[in-house]
């Protein structure tokens, strides 16, 4: 049989303990709740990168077909400079010719800067993804933590309480006289059958 000293020591560390995981359950879901923000803002980069990524396909595809056109340009201008007789129709159509292809250098040269942000921005995503999943994985396992915890501390409490005159702990009905010291909860009682201390769940 354990001293009075013994069990109102058993008795404070049980309790701190019931404490410690009852201030852990609060917590986890505030954790969970900005783990889950963080999730949503990483769904909402990787869909606005998303939409990026499509844009400037867009872009990329239009400067093409502004390629595409010049180049038809040209070649009916090419066309036009074969046919003619004269010297200086023959130059001024020539210089059209340069300027349309100096304009596909520098359409060609967006193109390219366009690729570049492309690489960029599917870098940028495959980052995003990975921050999602990550952030995914830590709320699964903080539900679970979270599950266990409070299995936990429902166990906790079940081996020590006391309800409707029967010990939680041994499921054993406690005498009355047990069950009034209890309820006055002015001493340190424990259960007849199985020694556990007590205390009022109601
Ligand atoms: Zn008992």
């Amino acid at each position: 049989m354990h001293s009075d000293l013994e069990q109102l020591l058993i008795l404070q560390d049980r309790e701190q303990k019931i404490r410690q995981i009852g201030i852990e359950i609060e917590t986890v879901p505030l954790r969970r709740k900005s783990l889950e923000a963080q999730l949503a803002a990483s769904r909402a980069s990787l869909e606005a990168l998303k939409h990026r990524t499509r844009q400037v396909e867009m872009d990329r595809k239009k400067l093409e077909l502004d390629v595409g056109t010049r180049t038809e340009t040209i070649s009916r201008l090419k066309t036009q400079q074969y046919q003619t007789r004269k010297n200086d129709e023959f130059q001024a159509i020539g210089h059209e010719i340069e300027r349309y292809e100096n304009e596909i250098r520098k359409i060609e040269d967006e193109e390219l800067e366009l690729m570049v942000l492309a690489d960029k921005i599917k870098a940028d995503l495959g980052d995003e993804e990975k921050k999602a999943a990550a952030a995914k994985d830590s709320i699964a396992r903080q539900t679970i933590d979270l599950d266990e915890k409070s299995k936990a501390l429902d166990s906790q409490l079940q081996g020590l309480a006391i309800e409707h005159g029967v010990c939680t702990g041994c499921h054993m009905k406690v005498t009355t006289a047990t069950a009034a010291q209890v309820r006055a909860g002015k001493e340190i009682v424990s259960c007849e059958n199985c020694g556990r201390i007590l205390y009022d769940a109601a």
